[in-house]
């Protein structure tokens, strides 16, 4: 299987090719380019977005605006400024792009757990703790969880 970091390479390599993402100039600010995540149950994505400030990554989010309302948001997890790429050259730029997108990814992955029991990766959030979901909870520990 391809590695995280191989993908991640490709990836960039090709959005500084169609998207000029390393470009403060040349490139298309606030449009959201995509990256799956494979392996995990609901293949999470996180997406690099060129502000007039840099390059942010992030992910799609809810916040809950009282009990029963999530109001769709985005988490900026890491960003690199237009100072500190402009300082560099064509290959560091790349290089420190890829470096801070692994970053990126690893802190994103971090959030998900594989169950001991089905083995599947899921989010923390479908956990009863920290080695078992909330479905095999109740069908291997027999532990009831109301909602
Ligand atoms: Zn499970």
């Amino acid at each position: 299987m391809q590695s995280i970091k191989s993908k991640v390479i490709e990836w960039v390599t090709k959005q500084i090719k169609d998207s000029y993402i390393d470009s403060e100039k040349e490139s298309i600010k606030d449009l959201y380019h995509r990256f799956k995540i494979k392996g995990f149950c609901d293949d999470p994505e996180i997406f690099l977005v060129v502000t007039r400030l840099g390059l942010e990554w992030g992910y799609d989010t809810y916040v809950w605006d009282g009990p029963a309302t999530p109001v769709p948001t985005k988490r900026i997890i890491r960003n690199l400024s237009w100072d500190t790429l402009n300082s560099l050259n064509v290959e560091e730029r790349k290089d420190k792009i890829i470096y801070e997108m692994v970053k990126a990814v690893d802190s994103k992955k971090r959030e998900y757990l594989r169950c001991k029991f089905c083995n599947n990766k899921m989010h923390s959030t479908e956990f009863y703790d920290n080695t078992t979901c909330i479905i095999c909870a109740e069908n291997h520990l027999g532990i009831y969880i109301v909602y």
